[in-house]
């Protein structure tokens, strides 16, 4: 992509998703030159999967971007990406949940997160049940963990073709969301984020109601890893 296609894509997104649809601009492996081009159409969210690429960027561009954290995240590279992150969408293991929680303390922050759900027929996907989220909810776990703030969910559907399998997986995303918010966020404002949509199939997200979309190479075009 040229910087110019970069910004006209971001512009069609901007007028494309439906108000209350977040965009997070996935940045991961491309360079500032590319994240500049979108920010200046007009773009303020950024997600990285990579730890190490944060800082830096986090560095580099305007100091009102938002950096999303989306990636599978390793519990010994959570202190390097706490101070930087406003969210981190793949909080998939209590084991995790707790360190983000340990290591935010540690900062002096409280950190937003999402619980990943795994829903998608892959083994490989990373994530929660139902059953595991309400269970962290009934059993005291999240009102335990005061510098970490459960903003909502993120979920990732199957690779495939069939699109009645990914309506299939995000409604389960979205329902999953709804009774979380019914059950135990009945007071929390802030539980409001459902992650879920990337470049081949945030349409299908959008009609399954979620909140947030991360579409990288829809704006970036492809990666080199
Ligand atoms: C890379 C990535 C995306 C973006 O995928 P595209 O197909 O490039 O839009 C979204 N979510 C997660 C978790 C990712 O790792």
């Amino acid at each position: 992509m040229t910087l110019e296609q970069i910004k006209e894509n971001i512009t069609q997104l901007h007028n494309e998703l439906p108000a209350g649809v977040k965009l997070v601009a996935v940045s991961k492996f491309h360079p500032i030159e590319a994240l500049q081009a979108a920010y200046d159409a007009g773009q303020r969210i950024f997600g990285e999967s990579r730890a190490q690429e944060i800082g830096p960027k986090h560095t580099a561009m305007p100091q009102d971007v938002e950096w999303h954290f989306i990636g599978h995240l390793q519990s010994n590279k959570v202190r390097q990406i706490v101070p930087y992150v406003s969210l981190i969408h793949s909080i998939d293991s209590e084991r995790l949940l707790r360190c983000v929680d340990d290591e935010a303390r540690r900062a002096g922050r409280t950190t937003d997160i999402l619980l990943q759900l795994h829903v998608a027929r892959e083994e490989t996907k990373y994530g929660f049940t139902l059953d595991e989220c309400r269970a962290l909810a009934d059993n005291g776990i999240i009102d335990s963990l005061a510098n970490v703030r459960i903003r909502g969910v993120m979920g990732m559907a199957t690779n495939t073709d069939d699109e009645t399998e990914i309506h299939r997986e995000f409604h389960a995303i979205r329902n999953t969301f709804d009774q979380l918010k019914a059950s135990h966020f009945d007071t929390c404002p802030y539980f409001d984020t459902v992650s879920m949509g990337m470049s081949h199939d945030y349409r299908i997200a959008i009609d399954e109601g979620t909140t947030m979309v991360r579409i990288g190479t829809t704006i970036f075009g492809l990666r080199e890893y």
